[in-house]
């Protein structure tokens, strides 16, 4: 007789962003679902790795990283958060920063432990907070009057913060709806957590890519909050190379070192010949990510204006390569099912903001990504005036 399997995630399905991509491809969509991007890394960095592939570098690198890439990522964190790491104690290069979040979760979790996440929030969280034995509570960012911008809401945060509160996920510059820390916010958080024993992690993937002149106020840049966090960053949107999987999490020593107890098993070490050729290319050029603001904004603004003449509400996105449209003048269907339907029936891809919250209070939002060739957004956006 077959044995029925007593899954440890039993009512986990396929993450939205496989099931939509696979849905673009099946259905020939334009897919502006998955974020990533439609053209290539820079040439020099992929010289720098083939370069590196042919010269021996083919081994296994050490557990915490290349000395060298630790020693490039500790000079950017200088020059912009002003805080300098010990590339030995407080810098672990990962497998993307999905590892670096599952490693993070699962070295600081424990039994019976509350995490806060805040929704939407980022389809990889809750598993790994699953599997530690954590229980996951969900607060909800905050929309303003104008139904566009999202912000935390702290006063509710603050309410949710117990004895049991072990962690607190943030995600800003956030994925999906590019709301970004104001001067204030850090300091705010600081305050919330000051007496209490939580730990801080933040994924801040995508702290290259903030519009409109904003500066990305990272949890390294503030002392207090420094204390416990684990922040994580990755390569992936820094150099649209999303399938590359490098990323690395900055955290105190002894953060740092529980951290590695798992990441040593997780993976043991990440690519020896991407970690040198990164390492190359950002001693070359460290100012390569300074340009992407700009890069990104000119494809929002691009991509907005397009959508001019459209039915969708927008606001453009203050961070990331994600553009929020509100469809509510046009339909009212379920966010996730007109995703698919449109997929189908229109030819554009997107993803629904409500399977990423607790409730649905997203409503009628989706996620479009922008990160595309011109003639691809202008093809998207003939399609999406037509609705
Ligand atoms: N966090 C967020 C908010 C993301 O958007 C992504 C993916 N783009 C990740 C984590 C995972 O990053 P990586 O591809 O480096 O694993
Ligand atoms: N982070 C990417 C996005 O938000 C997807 C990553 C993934 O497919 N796991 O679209």
């Amino acid at each position: 007789m077959e044995q029925t399997i007593s899954s440890k995630l039993p009512d986990l399905g396929t993450t939205i962003f496989t099931v939509m991509s696979q849905l673009a491809t099946e259905t020939g969509a334009i897919n502006l679902s998955q974020g990533f991007p439609s053209f290539n890394p820079p040439a020099a960095l992929i010289e720098r790795i083939n370069w590196h592939l042919h010269h021996g570098a083919n081994q296994y690198a050490p557990m915490p990283g290349a000395p060298n890439l630790r020693e490039v990522i500790a000079e950017k964190t200088r020059r912009l958060q002003g805080r300098e790491l010990d590339i030995d104690a407080e810098i672990t290069v990962c497998t993307g920063a999905t590892e670096g979040l599952f490693s993070a979760i699962t070295a600081l979790v424990r039994r019976g432990d509350e995490v806060i996440v805040l929704d939407p929030a980022y389809d990889s969280y809750e598993p790994a907070i699953d599997l530690a034995g954590g229980i996951t509570r969900h607060v909800p960012l905050l929309l303003d009057d104008n139904g566009h911008d999202f912000h935390p809401d702290w006063q509710r945060l603050k309410e949710s913060i117990n004895d049991k509160t072990r962690l607190i996920i943030l995600n800003f510059p956030h994925n999906p709806t590019g709301a970004i820390l104001s001067a204030g916010d850090l300091d705010n958080l600081a305050s919330l957590v000051r007496d209490t024993n939580c730990y801080l992690l933040s994924d801040e993937v995508y702290e290259h890519i903030v519009f409109d002149g904003e500066p990305h106020r990272s949890l390294l840049s503030h002392d207090e909050l420094w204390e416990r966090s684990m922040v994580i960053c990755s390569f992936g949107k820094t150099f649209h190379a999303t399938g590359w999987k490098l990323g690395y999490c900055a955290a105190p020593a002894r953060l740092s070192a529980e951290f590695r107890k798992v990441h040593q098993f997780t993976t043991f070490s990440v690519s020896t010949p991407m970690q040198h050729g990164v390492a190359d290319f950002l001693e070359s050029d460290p100012s390569f990510y300074e340009d992407l603001p700009a890069f990104y904004q000119q494809k929002r603004d691009h991509f907005c204006a397009l959508l001019g003449e459209s039915r969708f509400r927008l606001r453009p996105a203050r961070s990331t390569f994600f553009q929020i449209l509100d469809y509510g003048e046009i339909s009212d269907e379920v966010d996730e099912q007109l995703a698919k339907r449109w997929t189908r029936e229109i030819g554009v891809a997107s993803i629904p903001l409500t399977v990423f919250c607790e409730t649905p209070f997203t409503g009628t939002r989706l996620r479009f990504c922008f990160a595309k060739d011109d003639a691809t957004l202008e093809q998207a956006a003939e399609r999406l005036c037509k609705l």
